[in-house]
């Protein structure tokens, strides 16, 4: 599907959004109506603690645009973001497929690059032509889901036991 530059402006969102889009539908729901629970998971917290010691040398860190994406680290060829594991990698492949994009639209061309300092591990991205009608479709999809009153059901995975969300959802 082919947009204009000013629907971009109509669809364009977080980019948590974009993670939570493919990691569960109704956790993007959840966090849209502002039910956050994120800073009670361990999970999030070592992420924190990983990204104030894996990259402290580094400048220009954490660039926050428009305030809907906020990326770890631009330099003028590559952007890059740290993740603590690669278990949800699609989904952040995505994610940095969507800043890539969001850049571009900016005028503002880059390379990414995912950190998995855990895992000594590195992932080099590329937005392709596909990428970026991948990248739309989502957005639309994502402005479609939220527009719902009700949040998705649950979806019974090993990894809810992980989110932040899970008593709220099993409780
Ligand atoms: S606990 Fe599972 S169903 Fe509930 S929001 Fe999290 S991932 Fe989704």
């Amino acid at each position: 599907m082919d947009i204009s530059l000013s629907s971009f402006e109509n669809i364009k969102t977080n980019g948590l959004k974009i993670n939570y889009y493919f990691i569960c539908k109704r956790k993007l729901w959840l966090f849209d109506r502002k039910i956050t629970m994120e800073d009670k998971s361990d999970k999030i917290l070592i992420g924190k603690i990983l990204h104030q010691d894996s990259y402290k040398k580094e400048k220009n860190k954490e660039v926050i645009i428009d305030n809907l994406i906020s990326i770890d680290i631009i330099d003028n060829i590559n952007i890059r973001e740290v993740k603590s594991s690669s278990k949800m990698e699609e989904a952040d492949k995505i994610q940095i497929l969507y800043y890539l994009y969001y850049l571009k639209q900016l005028g503002v061309v880059r390379k990414g690059i995912i950190n998995y300092p855990k895992e000594k591990k590195r992932e080099f991205i590329d937005l392709k032509p596909e990428d970026e009608i991948k990248i739309k479709d989502i957005l639309i999809d994502i402005k479609n889901i939220l527009s719902q009153n009700k949040p998705f059901p649950v979806i019974n995975k090993p990894y809810c036991k992980k989110c932040a969300y899970f008593e709220f959802c099993y409780g």
